[in-house]
């Protein structure tokens, strides 16, 4: 499957360090194909203009391309409504615009919010700035030994204090994908409001927020071909009416005075400022990409890789993976023995395989597991089982040159 696809990602035909460049760090971002490259240059040459205020005509087309990618990612994630999707930089701008918001309005000292021991630094310190303000408590699912989450500890987490509940889909270091479903409907069972940091998560699964019920759900479009810089918070609209703006600025206003001002509706109340349209162009490119390729394909594909990753890596003398949930997304964290991470990633990266190693901004978890960090190899489309072949080649050197000296 998708043996041809690589022609469409530009980059991934140059070369690094003298050799052909084998792209494994797709959890990080991944490469762009040329369909979102030129729909980006297509909207700078033929319809740039500012969006909403202007009668003229390319405004008026701007603004017209710009909401027809909230429809699209409307449709893409199974929202009820476009007004649901709210444009972001990503999913750090997303929690950060919940916690904020949701602090405002609903948290008192002593209330508390559920987070897990897998969650990336983005689902933890948004959470920190407004407990320091508003004298709230964390309280940590931990996980067990395969890096799964313990659900009967977190169903023993509730209280009458607890105000909601911010969980990963699938963790970026462990690769786990977290039962939300259940996890959501066990908080709705103590009527306490799910949000879910999708970032690594939308890609292993076909998303449906309605189904899910998720309260929020946040991702990066980065993450799923789109470019840097654009992203998505998706929340049930009761909840969005109920929340105030998190930053001020022109769009999200109805009627400003000096005495008052007064907000627009959704999804406009939180989209303060001239928004990332080329971002929004470029995230519904992405995603018609994913539909044409077909979101089944994509996810068999990554699981191939992932279970042949899995077995090739596991023949490595001294290699331990980190991280053996029953079901995981498309990426591999492993430590090479007795060797640091970092060195393995220079390594590596000489011989043109980029690979991400360190903490994976989620120190709290390699503090729990009392590792200095991991080496992470993740897949996306555009991979083949021969990355893994020169991979686990090169891993074979590695171990021997680290070891030697
Ligand atoms: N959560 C998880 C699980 C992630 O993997 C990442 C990105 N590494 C983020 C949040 C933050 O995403 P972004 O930097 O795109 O906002």
């Amino acid at each position: 499957m998708f043996e041809n696809i690589c022609s469409q990602f530009p980059v991934l035909s140059r070369y690094v360090n003298d050799k052909p460049l084998v792209y494994l760090d797709n959890a990080a971002t991944t490469q762009k194909p040329l369909c979102v490259i030129n729909a980006i240059d297509s909207y700078y040459k033929e319809l740039n203009s500012n969006v909403h205020r202007g009668v003229h005509t390319l405004s008026q087309l701007a603004t017209e391309t710009y909401e027809n990618a909230r429809k699209k990612v409307q449709l893409f994630i199974g929202a009820k409504h476009a007004h649901e999707v709210i444009f972001t930089k990503g999913t750090t701008e997303s929690i950060n615009l919940v916690a904020n918001s949701f602090g405002k309005s609903f948290f008192k000292q002593g209330d508390e919010i559920i987070l897990t021991c897998m969650e990336h630094h983005s689902n933890i310190v948004p959470w920190q700035l407004v407990s320091e303000q508003y004298g709230t408590v964390l309280k940590i699912v931990p996980v067990n030994t395969n890096g799964e989450l313990e659900v009967d500890v977190y169903e023993k987490l509730f209280s009458e204090q607890t105000k909601i509940v911010a969980i990963s889909h699938a963790s970026n270091l462990l690769g786990t994908i977290n039962p939300i479903k259940q996890m959501i409907d066990i908080a709705h069972t103590h009527h306490v409001p799910v949000l879910i940091d999708g970032a690594q998560g939308i890609k292993s699964c076909i998303l449906n927020v309605e189904k899910l019920d998720c309260d929020f759900y946040c991702f990066s479009g980065h993450k799923v071909y789109a470019p840097m810089g654009i992203g998505v918070l998706y929340g049930k609209e009761k909840w969005l009416e109920q929340l105030p703006p998190y930053q001020g600025g022109g769009e999200m206003i109805e009627q400003v005075s000096f005495q008052k001002t007064t907000f627009n509706k959704l999804p406009f109340k939180f989209e303060a400022g001239t928004p990332n349209v080329e971002g929004a162009v470029g995230l519904a490119a992405a995603i018609d990409f994913m539909l044409d390729c077909g979101l089944e394909n994509i996810i068999e594909h990554e699981n191939k890789l992932l279970q042949y990753g899995h077995k090739k890596l596991q023949e490595i003398e001294g290699l331990k993976i980190i991280g053996n949930a029953k079901e995981k997304t498309a990426l591999i964290s492993f430590l090479l023995k007795n060797q640091h991470p970092y060195d393995a990633g220079i390594l590596l990266d000489l011989m043109g395989i980029a690979v991400r190693t360190g903490h994976h901004c989620a120190q709290p978890l390699i503090d729990f597991l009392g590792i200095p960090g991991t080496i992470r190899v993740s897949f996306a489309i555009y991979n083949r089982l021969d990355d893994i072949d020169k991979l686990t080649e090169v891993l074979h050197k590695v171990n021997t040159m680290l070891n030697k000296k």
